[in-house]
Order: structure tokens, then sequence, then C-alpha cells
């Protein structure tokens, strides 16, 4: 079960040529939450924008499909989408909050809503929890060390990161590409990452990443009745162009292939700390 429990899986990107002009890749979590937002499911979503610095991720409260738009893009740190679920309810007064984040995050949405201590009157209003997969994440001073030493480039010129095809990819607004190998980041990585065992976000309502998709098309697993319906009323809609899994390359089989190497190595690692005494770490609920 190392993709969770899900009752679709597909390849998709939105029909928008705006959403997707700066989006990731396929442009679903954008989509969703426009669809989502215009559809009455959400009244806002808790987004993650640019903060004071380049590429330093700041959440924020969308409660527009311009405020939405604005958030397009992977940011390669982590983003304290959580510490805003209050805000929305309270200072916002969304009823019907829609939330994106890591399936770290995810886990501590689910855990929220299990055991609402200091999140009271929230749990009922996560109306659309979207997971994005995470291989591993970084502090924003590796991002800047990597983007501006390893790669030779500065922040503020960059257009989008990637990671993709084993590879760190920075891409700048003139046009430069450069890509480091993975060998490189590692040691850069959160420390935290090292205990965690979910990979595709086994509890959003719905969860998305590049890996298993043609350039430009995410993979999407629909895993809750909530994200079912919502994803059905969004492709009759017309907001999605899909295509069966099975049917796209590299498919499912790469993104289990990484979801066990993810699972493996740091199931490895928690065990290391286990035999000196340090607890257990970050759980994946299905393994
Ligand atoms: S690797 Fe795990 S702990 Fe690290 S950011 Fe991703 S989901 Fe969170």
């Amino acid at each position: 079960m190392v993709l969770g429990k899900y009752k679709t899986v597909v390849s998709a990107r939105s029909t928008d040529k705006e959403i997707l002009e700066k989006s990731q890749d396929g442009g679903i979590v954008t989509q969703l939450f426009v669809f989502a937002l215009e559809n009455g499911y959400i009244d806002g979503a808790i987004v993650t924008g640019i903060g004071d610095r380049p590429w330093k991720p700041r959440p924020y409260i969308a409660t527009t499909k311009e405020e939405i738009l604005a958030a397009r893009g992977t940011k390669y740190n982590i983003s304290p989408n959580i510490s805003w679920i209050k805000e929305a309810t309270r200072s916002f007064g969304l009823d019907k909050v829609g939330i994106v984040g890591t399936p770290c995050q995810m886990q501590a949405i689910r855990k929220g809503q299990l055991y609402p201590i200091g999140l009271r009157e929230v749990p009922d209003k996560i109306a659309l929890a979207i997971g994005i997969f995470c291989m591993e994440n970084f502090p924003y001073k590796s991002i800047q060390q990597l983007v501006e030493d390893h790669a030779g480039q500065k922040m503020q010129a960059v257009k989008k990161m990637e990671i993709g095809k084993g590879k760190f990819w920075v891409y700048t607004e003139r046009g430069n590409v450069v890509s480091l190998p993975l060998k490189i980041t590692h040691k850069y990585e959160q420390p935290g990452c090292h205990v965690c065992l979910d990979y595709v976000a086994n509890l959003g309502d719905i969860s998305t990443g590049s890996v298993g998709s043609p350039d430009g098309w995410s993979t999407v697993f629909i895993r809750t009745k909530k994200g079912e319906e919502i994803w059905n009323r969004a492709i009759a809609a017309g907001c999605f162009e899909t295509t069966p899994i099975d049917q796209v390359k590299p498919g499912l089989e790469l993104v289990t292939k990484l979801a066990n190497e993810k699972i493996t190595k740091n199931k490895k690692y928690i065990e290391e700390r286990a035999s000196y005494g340090v607890n257990k770490g970050l759980r994946n609920p299905y393994i």
C-alpha cells in the first residue's frame, strides 16, 4: 500500500491556458481550487505564495481566482500552511476551507480533525485537502545555497525549480537552465524528512505530482468520497483533460518505485535511530 488508498488514478492537466502558463506541471491544484471556489465547494483556500525574499514561501488565504493563480508553481521549502487554518476560519470567517500541502501536512490536518486540541470548530471546515507528492524538502538557506552557489544563478532571476529525471533543475527568466545531480542536493535536505514514510500524500482528498506522467501533465490520485465528487464535477465541467494512467509513460510503475525507495531508505534510518533510543518518527498509516 505504498500508494495509499484511492478510488481512481489518472494522468491529467488543466484545460485553462492561463492556469497552465505558470503552473508547475498540469495545474491540478490551481484548477481544482478555482473550480471548487466558483462552485461553492470552498469559500477560500490556504495556498503558498512568495514571501519577503525570492522563492521564500508565504502562506496566504485566497478568496478569488486571481489570488489562487498568484500561488502557481512549486516552492521547494516548507510553507507553514497549517498555521493558517485558524486564521482562515476565524479572521477570514471561512466555513469551507481548501488547503494544499505536503504529505506530512495532510497527516497534521487529519490528526487535527480527529483530535482538535487548539483547533476548536475547525475540523468540519476543511472542505478540500490537496496533497502534493514529496520526496524531501529543504530549508530556505539550503535552496539559496543550491541555486546561488551550486547552480550559479540569482534567486530573483529564477522562473521555476523542479526535481525530476534524477536532477534538481533551475530555470531562469532569461532562459538559462542548470541541473544539479541529486547527490549534491541530498546533504541540504531537512533532517526531519528522513523519517517520513509517505511519498504520495495518502491522506489528501486528492493528491498529485508530476511523477508518472509525461511533461506538462500530472498524476492525480482521487482518494476520498469528497475528492471524487469534486473531481467528477470538475471533469464534467471540462476543467481537465485526462488519460488513463496505464496509457502513459512512465506511469504508476515509477510512482510505486519512488514511493518504495523513500519508504525503504527512511525505514532503515528510523530503525537506526531506534537502536540508539530515538523515537520512530512520522508514520505512514497504510504501511
Ligand atoms: S519529505 Fe515528508 S516530512 Fe519532509 S516535507 Fe515531505 S512530506 Fe514533509
